[in-house]
């Protein structure tokens, strides 16, 4: 059947109908914003500001801003959209309604979408976006485009679930629940991908370049850099996307930060520091203490990098002879087809893995007695495994997907042990269990929560806040850092330190805040003779991409301009912090509120900017 092509699901069944009946209490805003949406969407240029020329270069949180997910950061300059990241809002139901709102802008007027990596909070929007009309390039890296696929069309398939499971409990207010987006929706999606090289600069779209560089966080993942070039001075915005930890113990370390106008950096782990030592201990000793007792492990994973890490340290585990040998059951299509991509790239000997994995070959992520279940019937083995077994299921903060069968069957069990190896975002099943929940809602039902829950979230893939100061430090300060993908305490943390250990001037930007763009002072710039005009930099034709060579290799192009400088460790010393200099001023300008046009401000009961 013909879906509504603007989509419905469980929670909302239609946008101006559901509107009206789904907040009647929010009062006129709610009205304001749909006849000011309804203008943006008839008007050119007046859903985010001026789409013109002149424009100032200006940046809007449209997600991951006070929160980890729904990753999206729209760049607009000299008439130009580019929408960096495009993820879902994953966790808390109010941040899942967000998912259903419209986008506030046509998404026709974006030219182009960067993706830095394949996880649903950086890329699960996407199809929704096409959905909405967007038909431009999506620009990613050749593996975070193959990971991004599986991503997608698992992410259809457990919207497509959900939408038929809360039409047989009746979970829905909406009849008939429907999914967000569809297959066919993804099928779109994933041709729009363009893949590019990470290290070679490409034209997106007119005026505006891009580089990736190597985040070090899963297979494929980039932090991006964007060159606006034209009008009164070209600048440059860095996005570090997801970054990767040093210590990863498959891929490399992340390229370094060389620096950039404007900083998007991210601070999930911003008030953390992460104890590899301990969590390996505290992983094992609960792994053979679990066994010991006739107990199974289960293990929340995201399907991509998480699950290949665990079976990285299970195989060291066991030749160390640290744990006992026991079936490893990976309950996950989309991590077994994640795991045949890291496969493949270990075959192509991958420049982004370490060394020692390449030389292990495919045997690297090998634990020893691994068994793959793919189908419905073999998944529900997991539910009472015949000998205690290590079960590693999908989704990692268990919001959904195989998983939550497994917890319900195995957490009344004092047996059982809950191992929490990710990030446990706030409102996720995973993180009640972490803060002690003694019952636990899935499927409509209350489970009692018996088993052992261990928090071992070393095995994070993220950066913690001492690896992103240093990822920082050596890098000139930008004129404005935006600290995105935290929740509140921990993004403050980061601008903190940032403040008080570099020196630099950040904001914590709120969801929804729009800020305008400007190059900083360009003390230091050296760049190469044949680079000071600029003029024989290539540029690419309008909305289509064009390679224009790997940086430093051709004389067409230019290295971003940072990239030219010395590059000296920049000591705290070299300006004096925050504290020392008095009161700093505002970050890079006024914070002002999208999609306003003629509409003026308030903030509504959540604190977002909104219209009236
Ligand atoms: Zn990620």
């Amino acid at each position: 059947m013909e879906q509504d092509p603007r989509g419905r699901d469980r929670y909302q069944a239609d946008w101006g109908l559901a509107w009206g009946l789904w907040a009647p209490a929010s009062g006129s805003w709610v009205l304001a914003r749909m006849l000011c949406l309804g203008q943006a969407a008839g008007m050119d240029g007046v859903s985010t500001g001026v789409k013109g020329q002149d424009a100032r270069p200006a940046l809007t949180f449209l997600g991951g801003a006070g929160t980890v997910t729904g990753s999206k950061f729209l760049v607009e300059a000299r008439g130009v959209r580019v929408l960096l990241d495009c993820g879902l809002f994953q966790g808390a139901r109010e941040l899942r309604r967000r998912n259903w709102e419209p986008f506030p802008l046509p998404a026709r007027e974006i030219d182009a979408v960067v993706l830095t990596h394949a996880h649903l909070d950086h890329c699960g929007y996407l199809p929704a976006l096409v959905r909405q009309g967007f038909a431009g390039q999506v620009f990613a890296t050749g593996y975070t485009a193959e990971l991004a696929e599986i991503v997608l069309r698992d992410s259809a398939k457990l919207l497509a679930e959900e939408a038929e499971q809360a039409n047989s409990y009746g979970w829905s207010k909406h009849h008939p629940a429907l999914p967000l987006y569809t297959e066919d929706d993804v099928d779109r999606a994933v041709r729009q991908i363009s893949p590019v090289d990470p290290g070679q600069v490409t034209i997106i779209a007119p005026h505006t370049a891009l580089t990736l560089h190597h985040a070090g966080h899963i297979l494929g993942s980039a932090w991006a850099r964007l060159e606006l070039t034209g009008g009164h001075r070209s600048c440059t915005l860095a996005c570090s996307g997801d970054l990767g930890r040093p210590a990863h113990p498959l891929l490399r370390p992340p390229d370094p930060f060389t620096g950039a106008d404007v900083l998007l950096v991210e601070s999930t782990y911003g008030n953390r520091e992460h104890a590899d030592d301990q969590a390996r201990q505290a992983f094992a000793e609960a792994i053979t203490r679990t066994l010991e007792r006739g107990g199974s492990v289960i293990i929340p994973a995201f399907a991509v990098d998480r699950t290949e890490v665990i079976l990285r340290t299970l195989r060291e585990l066991r030749q160390a002879g640290q744990i006992p040998l026991s079936p490893v059951l990976i309950d996950s299509p989309m991590a077994l087809a994640a795991l045949g991509v890291y496969q493949k790239a270990i075959a192509a000997h991958s420049s982004e893995l370490r060394s020692e994995i390449v030389a292990d070959g495919t045997e690297a992520l090998d634990p020893g007695w691994m068994q793959e279940l793919r189908t419905a019937a073999e998944s529900m083995t997991a539910n009472r495994p015949a000998r205690p077994s290590l079960i590693v299921s999908a989704s990692g903060m268990a919001t959904g997907g195989r998983v939550l069968h497994h917890l319900r069957h195995l957490l009344p069990d004092r047996r059982n042990t809950v191992l929490i190896v990710g990030f446990a975002a706030e409102g996720t099943r995973v993180r009640d269990l972490a803060e002690g929940a003694r019952t636990i809602k899935i499927h409509g039902e209350y489970v009692p929560v018996r088993a052992e829950i261990i928090q071992a979230d070393a095995f994070s893939a993220h950066a913690d806040a001492d690896d992103v100061l240093s990822w920082l430090a050596g890098a000139p300060e930008p004129a404005a850092t935006y600290v995105v993908h935290g929740e509140a305490s921990a993004a403050a943390a980061l601008r903190d330190r940032l403040d008080h250990e570099l020196g630099w001037t950040a904001a914590v930007p709120a969801l929804g805040e729009r800020v305008t763009i400007r190059a900083r002072e360009l003390r230091h710039r050296a760049l190469p003779r044949w680079c000071a005009g600029r003029a024989d930099r290539p540029t690419g034709p309008g909305g289509s991409a064009g390679t224009a060579g790997s940086r430093g290799e051709s004389p067409g192009a230019c290295p971003p301009e940072d990239d030219a400088r010395p590059g000296p460790a920049r000591a705290s010393a070299a300006r004096p912090a925050r504290s020392q200099r008095g009161a700093a001023p505002p970050p890079t300008a006024q914070p002002v509120v999208p999609w306003a046009g003629r509409c003026s401000t308030t903030v509504s009961e959540d604190g977002m900017n909104t219209l009236s």
